[in-house]
């Protein structure tokens, strides 16, 4: 079985939750972790984890959305935090290429892993063009860190899976023509698997669904040469230590 640990089952446009929930599970993906972008979506996000146990909501303020009164923003989403105990931080981070200031950006981040790691809950990054201000806070990331939405070079992902945090591989890595190179060298143990739908779409203009997350996991497992059942096997490991199964 799969989790899709990124996908923002609040943003569909052209499919109901439901239709998109239920034919995942008919293909093995039977539970999806939801970010949040905005303290706007925090409520939305939280009602349908309310009304799907197949959903793990998390709660944060995506880089692009930081606005001056997101500092102020913090209380609420420690009291979200609060409320829903199995509630993960995200998505959070920096991204040059959007905004090429990151100081703001980092404090913000910052506020993040405070409370992340105040609750002990997983983190979910998103970092763009921000390689050596995400190293310089490796130190205080929690364990449980996905570097979500990875298409970075190896040689940052391996930095990143040294440090014992974790890569969230969806369907963008593949259009990148070092895609093989890149999965290579990865250490599988670190990686979960992700659409963030309905976003990264593999054709314009349409929705990614995660129905299509072992259509993910058979591409890479060609790419790097190994079964199927063995790449599935390590994901399954993988996705445990997440939702704290053994
Ligand atoms: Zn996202």
């Amino acid at each position: 079985m799969y989790i899709d640990s990124h996908i923002h089952l609040q943003d569909y446009k052209t499919h109901n939750v439901k239709n998109v929930v239920t034919n995942a599970i008919k293909n093995k993906v039977m539970h999806f972790i939801n970010p949040s972008a905005h303290p706007s979506d925090w409520n939305t996000v939280a009602a349908l984890a309310v009304q799907y146990p197949e959903i793990t909501p998390a709660f944060g303020v995506h880089p692009w959305y930081i606005t001056e009164t997101s500092s102020n923003q913090f209380h609420q989403l420690e009291e979200m935090l609060k409320l829903y105990p199995n509630a993960w931080v995200g998505e959070c981070g920096i991204d040059k290429l959007k905004n090429p200031n990151p100081e703001t950006q980092t404090e913000i981040l910052k506020k993040h892993i405070e409370l992340a790691n105040k609750y002990h809950r997983p983190l979910i990054i998103h970092a763009v063009k921000a390689d050596s201000e995400m190293s310089s806070l490796f130190p205080i990331l929690p364990q449980l860190t996905i570097f979500h939405s990875f298409a970075g070079s190896a040689e940052w992902g391996k930095a990143i899976q040294k440090h014992g945090f974790y890569l969230g591989i969806n369907f963008s890595i593949l259009r990148k023509k070092n895609a093989a190179e890149i999965l290579q060298t990865l250490n599988l143990r670190q990686i979960l698997l992700e659409t963030d739908g309905p976003y990264q779409n593999i054709e314009r203009d349409i929705e990614t669904l995660p129905e299509n997350l072992p259509q993910l996991a058979q591409k890479i497992a060609d790419f790097i040469h190994i079964p199927y059942a063995e790449l599935a096997t390590i994901i399954e490991k993988n996705q445990r230590e997440f939702l704290g199964e053994k």
